[in-house]
């Protein structure tokens, strides 16, 4: 699965961004901020754990389940599963004679075994977590039974996880089963990893246990389905319901087992003669080929790549309401969370297609070798992670994958800062624990790094050996080094143990020397954390117009390195590639690292170049703003214009007229919305003095991006918001509805009486996360007009939100905003208390506000009292 939950994303930003009373939310956030990648989950919960881990071992094997069938039907409105499972069972290494599976909150109804030549209702005991069936006759080595189980499985009502990638444990969720939430659809869909899948069926609920499966699942014959394996057939059972039958045939481990039940849009695709299905929202039927378009290329790619054939039936995905994960590697029926679902406008500033490369590479690692046990999970995700850099290269180039790669560090470090660990762990809590940016991003840097040691041509050979070897079974990281070392000639026990069972990176700081005599350049390497780590890094060297590349070793705290030239290098370099995984500081003189930034064919060695330029604080300003400047101009990577961008900000005595002409033809012309959206808040920061200069924030409201959108709605409300008010009445529009907050923020921070009209008209337009935004909004501005009738207003609209919100979160927001209704009423009552005289008109208004404080205090206390109830 992927890292990220989108409605933890969502609620982390907004915690970040809002209203300072952060405590009523009740949820810790630590060491965020805004400039944190966007992987926010997993983060809290875990640094307060005072007792020591316990250690978490692979699970021991005492039966090998080799087949699986299951028979199920569906209670809609009661939330309820009835089936029949019936498993295929051998020892598996000793005979046995007790069974145990898992089985979660279920309702046992009937058992029954086939061994040999008898059947039998076997004797067992449930505690509600585990079935334990007693054997009439051992089940010896190589001997089969069957045992038959049918139950009841209840999974809403089991209690709630508190993982990180993974928001519940139920295994099996129903969306909006009594079918009264409007425009909600109806669906049934699993979420098994990690140990979740027993909520609703029968089994061995461990990772480390694979084998075949049937599933026949009777569903309302207006609904779809979509398992694993191949759809065999479907036959209508003339009572409103149809049965559909699917296979697999390969083994897979329990937690790849999927269903999916409901009324979705199924757009056809094909890669070589497999089906590549795509099942979404009907609003999104004639998207999905540009949303999923890629995926028929990225089978072909990986399958060559890896010199091994996708191996499994089709390749299905699906995008549900209310996923509780990102998106799940189901062997061949991926399900993505409905954040995938992008209109063509919102794709122009970013897609999820690294997703979807996450989870089809899982089907190589992950599915088809699976790590055997939670405290390997990074065998799966940091390869799945992996992946999403491989297609990257592939279909986007080197720069951008560099980039997403950068992040992926960035996302380890801001982790690693705070909570260090080994990448393999067996110490844990829960395995939700292990999904972490140590799993997925450290994981994703260190199989680089490894391809990076043993040199391309190899890595991708070891690659597939290690598939060959293990298809089908479960794997821990000595197969990975075992493999690679077989096929690479090496020993790579130094790098395995360094990588994957110590805790951090090297922290390293880089001075140089040019003996310009013998032209030999001088590279002293210093490793500042407590133990040294053993590493290869290229050097790259810039003379005349080419560039050298040494591979240096390091394997010293303080090590020094000698590089023989043949002429005075220009400029010099470690890892302008961007390969390690360590935290560097280079102590160059200015001109190597303008030379750098000039002649780096990589964006990854610009961006290095004038990140450390902007903290020198004896740069040359005259020649670094003519670099940056051309960098603009020229056909350079979107980000190496970006940093340029922003690198102006900072140079002493800049041409300010050249830095704004630059930056205003990006604006109207650069092809990338990030370009465009961060050379407006440079020109902002620029300009901020000049209060008549707004043409092009103005002119920036008629992009197609709403990322460039958001960027000029946000310059012109901090110039002036009231002046913005002019220009956004369009986006009240349809079309811009993922703008709508903006104006609600605009009209909030002008505060004109006007506005009231904007507020009563879109006050039930929102709802979750967006309705919390909102009401903030309202209130906000309600104390900036500071007047009985806006009040009486806030308290209407928000009164009903208070009552009706789903989200605990909006609610509290609506409540919040009554308050700061009653502490205006209760200010107005006090100024008529303080006078030693009223008339009978000023007696009236009295009575009025006293009688609509005490109404408000009733339904704040109402409002709370809910909250309550349902929290
Ligand atoms: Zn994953």
């Amino acid at each position: 699965m992927p890292f990220y939950s989108y409605l933890k994303l969502l609620l982390g930003l907004l915690i970040i961004s809002t209203i300072s009373s952060c405590q009523l939310i009740g949820k810790s956030q630590k060491g965020l901020s805004a400039e944190d990648p966007i992987v926010l989950d997993t983060m809290d919960l875990k640094f307060s754990l005072e007792k020591p881990l316990p250690y978490r071992p692979a699970d021991q094997r005492l039966i090998d389940v080799i087949h699986l069938e299951l028979d199920l039907s569906f209670g809609m409105q009661k939330e309820e599963v009835y089936g029949k499972a019936t498993l295929q069972i051998a020892s598996y290494a000793e005979p046995q004679e007790v069974l145990t599976l898992d089985a979660r909150g279920f309702e046992l109804e009937k058992m029954e075994i086939v061994q040999g030549d008898s059947s039998y209702n076997p004797k067992y005991t449930y505690d509600q977590q585990k079935i334990r069936i007693y054997l009439a006759y051992p089940l010896k080595l190589k001997d089969t039974l069957e045992v038959s189980i049918s139950y009841i499985a209840r999974p809403t009502l089991l209690e709630k996880g508190n993982g990180g990638a993974i928001t519940s444990s139920q295994g099996l969720y129903f969306i909006n089963s009594n079918g009264n939430q409007e425009g909600v659809p109806q669906q049934i869909w699993s979420q098994g990893e990690t140990e979740y899948n027993s909520g609703w069926f029968p089994s061995v609920d461990k990772p480390n246990e694979k084998f075949s499966q049937e599933i026949f699942l009777t569903v309302d014959s207006s609904f779809v389905s979509l398992s694993n394996g191949k759809l065999m057939y479907s036959s209508d059972n003339g009572d409103g319901t149809r049965t559909d039958y699917w296979k697999q045939d390969k083994e897979h481990s329990n937690y790849l087992v999927m269903i999916a039940v409901g009324d979705f849009a199924i757009v056809k695709d094909h890669w070589r003669d497999l089906d590549v299905w795509y099942f979404v929202d009907h609003e999104f039927e004639g998207l999905a080929n540009e949303i999923f378009g890629n995926t028929p290329e990225m089978l072909e790619f990986y399958s060559e790549l890896l010199h091994y054939d996708y191996p499994w039936d089709k390749y299905h995905q699906i995008v549900v309401k209310d996923f509780v994960s990102g998106a799940m590697e189901n062997t061949g029926a991926v399900i993505h969370g409905d954040f995938v679902q992008q209109t063509p406008r919102e794709m122009l500033d970013g897609t999820h297609e690294d997703v979807i490369a996450h989870e089809l590479f899982h089907h190589w690692f992950g599915d088809l070798i699976t790590a055997e046990s939670w405290a390997q999970i990074t065998m799966n995700e940091g390869f799945a992670t992996y992946g999403e850099y491989l297609w990257q290269v592939r279909k986007y180039g080197i720069d951008e994958a560099s980039y997403h790669l950068n992040l992926d560090l960035e996302a380890y470090l801001s982790e690693a800062s705070v909570s260090p660990k080994s990448l393999i762990r067996y110490h844990y809590q829960e395995a939700d624990d292990l999904f972490d940016r140590h799993s997925y991003q450290k994981g994703g840097r260190v199989v680089h790094m490894l391809r990076k040691e043993v040199g391309d041509d190899l890595f991708f050979q070891g690659l597939n050996h290690y598939l060959v070897q293990n298809e089908f079974k479960s794997v821990e990281d000595d197969h990975l080094r075992l493999a690679m070392e077989e096929v690479s000639g090496m020993d790579l026990k130094w790098f395995f143990d360094q990588w994957y069972y110590r805790e951090g990176h090297p922290v390293v700081e880089v001075d140089y020397s040019i003996d310009s005599a013998s032209n030999s350049l001088e590279v002293r390497v210093s490793q500042k954390q407590e133990e040294a780590f053993k590493f290869h890094v290229n050097c790259s060297i810039g003379i005349d117009d080419s560039i050298l590349q040494r591979r240096l070793c390091v394997d010293q705290k303080d090590d020094t390195l000698f590089i023989d030239l043949e002429a005075f290098p220009s400029w010099y370099a470690l890892d302008i590639e961007g390969d390690m995984l360590w935290q560097v500081k280079e102590n160059k003189p200015y001109l190597a690292w303008e030379n750098q930034l000039k002649n780096s064919r990589l964006s990854s060695g610009k961006v290095m170049a004038m990140k450390a330029i902007n903290a020198m604080p004896d740069r040359d300003n005259e020649h670094y703003q003519k670099v940056l400047l051309s960098l603009l101009e020229n056909r350079e990577f979107w980000l190496t214009k970006a940093i340029a961008g922003a690198s102006l900000l900072g140079v002493d005595g800049l041409d300010t007229s050249a830095a704004m002409l630059a930056l205003e033809s990006l604006i109207r012309a650069d092809k990338k919305s990030d370009v465009r959206s961060l050379a407006l808040g440079v020109l902002d920061s620029l300009t901020v003095q000049d209060v008549n200069y707004s043409k092009p924030f103005v002119d920036a409201l008629s992009d197609s991006s709403y990322m460039v959108l958001r960027s000029a709605l946000s310059i012109l409300m901090n110039r002036d918001a009231c002046e913005a008010i002019k220009h956004i009445e369009r986006f009240t529009q349809e079309e811009y509805k993922e703008l709508l907050l903006w104006t609600s923020r605009i009209h909030s921070k002008c505060g004109a009486q006007t506005s009231l009209k904007f507020f009563e008209e879109n006050a039930m337009e929102f709802d979750g996360v967006d309705a919390y935004m909102f009401n903030n909004d309202f209130t906000q501005f309600a104390t900036k007009c500071d007047n009985e009738k806006v009040y009486d207003s806030l308290v209407k609209h928000l009164g009903k939100a208070a009552l009706n919100e789903s989200s605990w979160w909006s609610r509290i927001s609506a409540v919040q905003g009554l308050e700061m209704a009653k502490a205006y009423y209760s200010s107005q009552i006090e100024i008529f208390e303080a006078k030693p005289e009223v008339s009978s008109d000023e007696t009236e208004r009295l009575a009025v506000l006293r009688n609509k404080r005490v109404s408000l205090s009733a339904l704040i206390e109402e409002s709370k009292e809910f909250k309550e109830d349902e929290d």
